[in-house]
């Protein structure tokens, strides 16, 4: 199969598992149609990672010793869930299933793509760090959406999320690969309309915890948010929580619910 053919497998294999997913997904359909994208491990945005995602994040290499892709996908979720989180508070309920649920499936789609990749005569790795949420110091050692930029997927807003052109309302995954296929790039307009022209802004106004300015987004801040709602939505799923269910679902997602940049790059 040639470069060009090879990609479009992988993308179609990618909806189509989410499609079948969707089906089986009760009580309604809770994703959109996947992006996919590839990034170059010897891009300068990978190459600089530990200066700007943080100096213990991991790299490609040292999941795969000769990664070349870094294949990565952003799963939109269906409007409705972004509808009904809009209002003040904590998450909806629907809310913190669909970030669970969400989660469970990458799991599924992520064996699915190692062997299909591995059918072509290349390998496919998820990176260990992928499932590990350092609580101490509220951050993860590997950022897809660092590598979903690098991809050309979409652009950071500054709600700190990567606003694609099916909006930033979502969840990202993927898999360090060998494969040779050529590779995307960064896109080089600014989705956020705060980054593109100072206008909006809407998300650091409904941040409940203040976390977000003009000048940077308070990790810390967002984190104590989103165990209040973790007291809440219990037994959901266990996504960063080692199989404990009772730790709960810590999200909340109000910077991004009901924004201009929820569902659209605007
Ligand atoms: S709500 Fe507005 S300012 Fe905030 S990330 Fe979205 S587009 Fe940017
Ligand atoms: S997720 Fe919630 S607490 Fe965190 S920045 Fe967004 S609105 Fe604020």
């Amino acid at each position: 199969m040639n470069m060009k053919n090879l990609k479009q497998f992988i993308i179609q294999e990618t909806i189509r598992f989410v499609e079948t997913a969707n089906r089986a997904a009760v009580p309604e359909k809770i994703w959109k149609t996947p992006l996919v994208g590839f990034a170059d491990v010897r891009h300068p945005a990978i190459r600089n990672l530990k200066q700007t995602a943080g100096e213990h994040h991991q790299m490609p290499e040292d999941v795969m010793e000769d990664a070349v892709i870094v294949l990565v996908y952003f799963v939109p979720f269906q409007d409705f869930l972004s509808k009904e989180n809009k209002d003040k508070g904590l998450a909806t309920k629907d809310w913190a299933q669909a970030y669970e649920t969400t989660n469970a499936m990458f799991s599924k789609l992520n064996q699915h793509l190692i062997r299909v990749i591995e059918e072509q005569g290349f390998s496919a790795k998820e990176s260990p760090e992928a499932r590990i949420f350092y609580r101490d110091e509220v951050i993860s050692h590997w950022s897809f959406r660092h590598f979903a930029y690098t991809a050309g997927l979409g652009t950071f807003g500054l709600n700190n999320m990567l606003i694609t052109e099916q909006g930033c309302a979502g969840r990202i995954n993927g898999l360090v690969t060998n494969l040779r296929v050529s590779p995307d790039q960064p896109q080089q307009e600014e989705a956020c309309l705060f980054k593109r022209n100072g206008s909006c802004g809407l998300c650091l106004q409904v941040c409940p915890a203040k976390a977000i300015t003009e000048q940077a987004y308070d990790r810390r801040k967002c984190y104590a948010q989103c165990l209040k709602n973790a007291e809440v939505h219990t037994g959901l799923g266990s996504s960063y929580s080692q199989g404990n269910e009772a730790i709960g679902s810590e999200v909340c997602g109000k910077c991004v619910a009901g924004m201009p940049c929820a569902l659209k790059r605007p």
